[in-house]
């Protein structure tokens, strides 16, 4: 499914975010930013040891990556040339400002991105796999928060990539309602 929105194409796919062809692609990182489960592991294993070793001199400068924020680092050897790695939130109940760092999650990662003069991005669902916050809601503040970001700055395309069928449709949904 896709949607013009402005001059961005806002597009929702199901498929392997390591195999998107995008300019950037995001990766749902933790704090320590050395690698995890995940998707974080599948960015890893296929972009291979360089991206881990920059992650590494990110950490050593500036000890890592809070949650809502967003580095960048070249892709190795992926077909996207950088990795912006972005630290969603654990889900905790929503009382512990889970929404407000999601939003930050997606927002810092664009921002990021456009400073680099990035055209295209494709992002998974963040926060919605073992940090387990509810993929109704997290789709949502997705959209909106992407929708609300390229209405103000263009890119070529901004992507979402999910893994299975059923998120594909809960951010299908997402998009038709907003
Ligand atoms: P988090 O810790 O932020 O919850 P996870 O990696 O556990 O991150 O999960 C985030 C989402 O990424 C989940 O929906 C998971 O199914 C999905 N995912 C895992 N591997 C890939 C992949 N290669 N491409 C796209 N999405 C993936």
């Amino acid at each position: 499914m896709e949607r013009m929105v402005g001059k961005t194409k806002l597009s929702v796919i199901q498929g392997d975010i390591t195999l998107q062809e995008t300019e950037a692609i995001v990766n749902a990182a933790n704090t320590s930013l050395l690698g995890g489960g995940g998707v974080d592991g599948a960015i890893h294993r296929a972009g291979g040891a360089k991206i881990l070793e920059e992650c590494k001199e990110i950490s050593a400068r500036q000890g890592g990556c809070p949650t809502g924020e967003a580095v960048i680092t070249s892709g190795g050897n992926l077909k996207a040339g950088y990795v912006i790695h972005t630290v969603g939130p654990v889900w905790s109940g929503g009382s512990r400002k889970e929404e407000e760092l999601l939003r930050n999650a997606y927002y810092n990662s664009l921002r990021i991105a456009k400073e680099n003069e990035v055209a295209s991005v494709s992002f998974p669902s963040i926060s919605t796999g073992a940090y387990r916050f509810p993929i109704d809601c997290a789709a949502r503040i997705a959209i909106t928060t992407v929708k609300e970001f390229i209405q103000e700055h263009s890119f070529t395309e901004i992507r979402f990539v999910l893994f299975s069928a059923g998120d594909l449709k809960v951010y299908e949904d997402a998009l038709t309602q907003s």
